[in-house]
């Protein structure tokens, strides 16, 4: 089977997660089959490995699961981004404005040498909020974004869109 259906098959929806209207794409079956972890991290490689890539930058927390696996592929260091409060050093923070309220993300001020170009990485592409949200704190560090990679994509909210305006080069291994 290709990647793409083995990934489509291990995903399980689940409706109205974490509230009313939203159907919740769980990837946590992915994580039970050793194997496609590893094809996953291989393709995101395939990717980018023509790129000059520094680092690999993945957001809380289901970012951290494929994106440790790419810095791993790569040979390189892996930057975790955080939910406000969450990382022990000196950081930058970034807000951002969700459907209702905001939320804000940090990275630590000394993760990345200015001049980095960097993948940003998560689990999944929504409305680009939250990817859009890391690229500001990379650019902040007066990094790159090199480009975005994400498993799954849902096209209809237009995410996509978003991120563009960081990097043209968005990689999803699946969309809906
Ligand atoms: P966004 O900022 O709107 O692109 O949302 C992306 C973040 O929210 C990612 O960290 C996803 O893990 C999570 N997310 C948003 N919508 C879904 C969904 N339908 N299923 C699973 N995760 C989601």
């Amino acid at each position: 089977m290709q990647l793409e259906a083995r990934i489509k098959s291990a995903i399980r929806d689940i409706p109205d997660f974490p509230q009313p209207g939203i159907l919740f794409k769980d990837i946590t079956p992915i994580l039970q089959d050793a194997i496609l972890c590893n094809d996953i991290a291989e393709a995101f490689h395939e990717s980018f490995k023509k790129q000059k890539i520094d680092a690999i930058v993945g957001i809380e927390s289901r970012g951290f699961l494929f994106g440790m696996l790419m810095a791993q592929k790569f040979g390189l260091p892996f930057i975790p981004v955080r939910k406000k409060g969450k990382l022990p050093a000196k950081t930058i923070s970034f807000e951002y404005q969700l459907e209702y309220g905001s939320a804000t993300v940090e990275i630590h001020n000394d993760a990345l040498p200015a001049g980095s170009s960097v993948i940003i990485h998560d689990d999944l592409l929504a409305t680009g909020g939250t990817a859009c949200a890391a690229a500001e704190l990379v650019k902040r560090l007066d990094c790159k974004v090199a480009g975005f990679a994400f498993v799954v994509s849902l096209d209809f909210l237009n995410g996509r869109k978003s991120v563009e305006q960081h990097s043209s080069n968005i990689v999803s291994l699946i969309n809906y």
